[in-house]
């Protein structure tokens, strides 16, 4: 069975967050531990542990997630000047929670290649 991580106790409200934006399919909140001026989480309500499970998931459920990642970007108001989308997928990605969440970062110019 999968684990019952941060991320559950946070969407249940176990646990409070700083929660940017809420709808029926996804939840997203400020990372506490901002690498960005503006760093925000998005996690999909219906549980995915990490950005492989992806490729069996149902396609318009993923769609929805996706849409929603951009409609959050863009209330954010990062659309205009560029934001990053990070998914840490598995250990060498250094993936800390077990339940997928897609990194929103902007609000400063970027580098690349990243760490
Ligand atoms: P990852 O390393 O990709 O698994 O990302 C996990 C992220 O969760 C990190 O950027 C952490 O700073 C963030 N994080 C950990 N605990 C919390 C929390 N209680 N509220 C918001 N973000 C958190």
């Amino acid at each position: 069975m999968a684990e019952d991580t941060l991320f559950d106790k946070i969407l249940r409200k176990d646990i409070s967050a700083d929660i940017v934006h809420e709808d029926d399919d996804v939840l997203a909140f400020r990372d506490i531990n901002p690498q960005a001026p503006t760093h925000v989480l998005v996690i999909p309500k219906q549980k995915l542990e990490s950005f492989a499970d992806l490729a069996e998931a149902d396609p318009e459920a993923v769609g929805r997630y996706m849409g929603a990642v951009a409609r959050v970007a863009r209330q954010l108001g990062l659309e205009e000047r560029g934001y990053r989308i990070v998914f840490n997928t598995g250990p060498e990605a250094q993936q800390s929670v077990q339940y997928i969440h897609a990194h929103i970062l902007g609000g400063r110019q970027l580098t690349w290649p990243p760490g």
